[in-house]
């Protein structure tokens, strides 16, 4: 039995960024999702999406909305969370230049807006490992880059020039980019079968 039923339910955080963006993704998927805004809704889903945004927004208002804590803990007790862009910050656990503490559960550091004002926003061609298919078409928006990687963790996708934008650690999954503003749904497919597995898991 999983916390959102028999499927696997994915939240998605809902407080600020484009959530919306990622429920229609998932939607298109196949794939249920609800939105997380509370401890309760926290508590019934099976794995969570920290949608783009601003980091600095979505830091104040898990503090506000008192969510930064539950969420660590149910991260730590093994739930799967993918951050994208914004998300993948909040993952970091280590951001200089953030002036809230992000959640700091995977072992990364990010630099904000990497990629300076005159590439604000760019598209580029990536090859995602373990992705078949070819090529992901990526947007990059204000994007953040992974600048290191701690040693449990994997390097799924660079760009050109070796820079880290994509990674997982186990069942944390981080994204410079943003799959939820493409028609490809591989990235959330990945993740719904993170969720599936996990959930499988648990209930073995
Ligand atoms: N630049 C934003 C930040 O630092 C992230 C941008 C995005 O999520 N598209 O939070």
């Amino acid at each position: 039995m999983t916390a959102g039923g028999t499927r696997p339910l994915i939240g998605v955080l809902a407080l600020q960024g484009d959530f919306r963006e990622h429920e229609a993704a998932l939607a298109a998927c196949g794939t249920a999702s609800a939105e997380v805004r509370t401890r309760a809704q926290l508590e019934a889903v099976d794995g969570l999406i920290i949608p783009g945004g601003e980091s600095t927004t979505i830091a104040r208002l898990l503090l506000a909305y008192e969510l930064m804590e539950p969420l660590r803990e149910r991260i730590h007790a093994g739930m799967p969370i993918w951050g994208t862009c914004a998300g993948a910050i909040l993952l970091a656990n280590d951001v200089p230049g953030l002036d809230r503490p992000p959640l700091g559960v995977m072992d990364i550091s990010v630099a904000r807006n990497a990629f300076g004002r005159q590439i604000d926003s760019f598209e580029a061609d990536l090859d995602v490992s373990g992705l078949e298919g070819g090529p992901m078409h990526a947007v990059f928006i204000r994007a953040p880059v992974i600048t290191r990687v701690g040693p449990g963790v994997d390097v799924l996708a660079r760009l050109s020039d070796g820079r880290v934008v994509a990674a997982r650690e186990g069942r944390l999954l981080a994204t410079s980019f943003h799959p939820e503003l493409t028609q490809d749904g591989r990235m959330h497919l990945l993740f719904a079968a993170m969720v599936a597995d996990a959930a499988r898991t648990e209930a073995a």
